[in-house]
């Protein structure tokens, strides 16, 4: 068996660079004119043609056409603010129609692909040893992708270790392969494996995600001639966002509603921890909700640190299963040094400003606090993104992608 984590012709190296150095170019709604002049404009009458303008010509057609005000969009377009978020909103999603998702990648970056015949164990010091939190995997047997590495499939390890505990060397004996048997024993309904060409629009990319709630998705490419499938990336919701952010600021800057009026992020129903619990405890809170992220409180509700799934990974280093009774503060102790910390945010906080955050650094998600810095909420990238791409979108358009 070879445990090697790049099949030769899969890799690509380089340094990693973080920000997508494209330059804006997103198109305006086309208001294309006929080109030719009628007797009656008000008529269907006879044409009169002028010289070079004979036909056959092409008519505009009327996808050039502005398409008709929204239906669902809500009719609030007295408000200059409202106008300017609507207009914001879509120079964005115009603008993720004309880009591809091969355009977010940088123009250096290095990829590690994993055999899927690699025990998970080991796949575990290798993500850690590359700084890295998901590798997409490569079944080399059969020459084909075969789904995404993440932290999610770590938890689902755990769960399957806390079910079936007498289990513990057959655990260690896993490989990537035996994941989706994992998943199917501890009663987890299979993530849909998807992936995106990379030249297709990003838009779709986008929207993809949002159905299946990836954070993360494949760019494959096929090679015409002999069928084969070749992983060129992954791109995830933040590097998305981060492309809007850096090439798109004529737009983010439109967006000045306060995140309390626009509804962004969820406020109620938030599932937390204090630095005593254990991180099985926040592991199982993160399973039931279907989350990345455990906000840490104190007995005031006043926000302490924020344990996410990427900090489980170090958690069962070397098959450390029963370390994960320690505490939630234990283990957020032992995070890397370089750790750009947690970032935060009022209601009052406006999307223009969130993204000129995530044009400058690294955010995953923002916890929404009050003046003494006490829990209100949580903005995760899935709920800029769908903000972004959906708000006041048409059920028709929706269908298309
Ligand atoms: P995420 O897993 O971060 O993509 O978030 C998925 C959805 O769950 C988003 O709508 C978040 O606002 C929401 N969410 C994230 N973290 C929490 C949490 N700790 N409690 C409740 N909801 C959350």
């Amino acid at each position: 068996m070879d445990d090697s984590c790049t099949p030769p012709d899969q890799a690509a190296s380089g340094t990693g660079s973080d920000a997508a150095g494209v330059s804006p170019q997103a198109s305006q709604p086309s208001t294309a004119s006929a080109g030719n002049s009628n007797t009656d404009p008000n008529l269907n009458g006879p044409l009169t043609l002028r010289p070079g303008h004979e036909l056959p010509f092409v008519a505009p057609s009327s996808y050039l056409r502005p398409k008709p005000s929204s239906r669902t969009m809500p009719d609030k377009t007295s408000n200059p603010l409202d106008k300017d978020q609507m207009q914001g909103l879509r120079g964005i999603r115009e603008f993720l129609k004309v880009r591809t998702s091969y355009d977010v990648l940088p123009l250096s970056f290095r990829l590690v692909i994993l055999d899927n015949d690699l025990l998970i164990r080991k796949s575990l010091n290798i993500l850690i040893q590359n700084g890295i939190v998901s590798a997409p995997l490569w079944d080399s047997r059969n020459g084909t992708f075969a789904g995404l590495l993440t932290s999610t499939d770590y938890i689902n390890v755990i769960q399957y270790y806390c079910q079936f505990p007498h289990e513990i060397d057959q655990v260690d004996q896993f490989r990537l392969s035996s994941l989706r048997d994992i998943e199917r024993a501890i009663g987890v309904l299979p993530l849909e494996t998807v992936s995106v060409h990379p030249m297709r629009p990003l838009y779709e990319a986008c929207r993809r995600m949002l159905k299946t709630r990836a954070r993360r998705i494949p760019l494959i490419d096929t090679d015409d001639e002999t069928g084969r499938e070749t992983v060129v990336s992954v791109i995830t919701q933040y590097r998305i966002l981060k492309f809007i952010a850096v090439n798109n600021e004529q737009h983010t800057m439109l967006l000045k509603k306060p995140v309390r009026e626009i509804g962004l992020g969820t406020y109620t129903d938030l599932a937390t921890a204090n630095m005593n619990s254990s991180v099985l405890d926040v592991i199982h809170l993160m399973v039931k909700y279907n989350i990345s992220a455990v906000p840490i409180v104190d007995k005031d509700n006043r926000v302490m640190n924020l344990f996410e799934a990427v900090d489980v990974i170090p958690c069962i280093k070397g098959g450390a299963y029963d370390e994960l009774t320690a505490t939630v503060g234990d283990a957020l102790s032992q995070r890397a040094e370089d750790f750009g910390g947690i970032y935060t945010c009022s209601e009052e906080d406006r999307l223009d400003s969130i993204f000129e955050t995530i044009r400058k650094s690294r955010v995953h998600r923002l916890i929404v606090v009050d003046d003494d810095s006490r829990l209100k909420g949580i903005i995760s990238l899935s709920d800029i993104l769908k903000y972004v791409l959906l708000y006041g979108e048409e059920e028709d358009d929706l269908q298309e992608y």
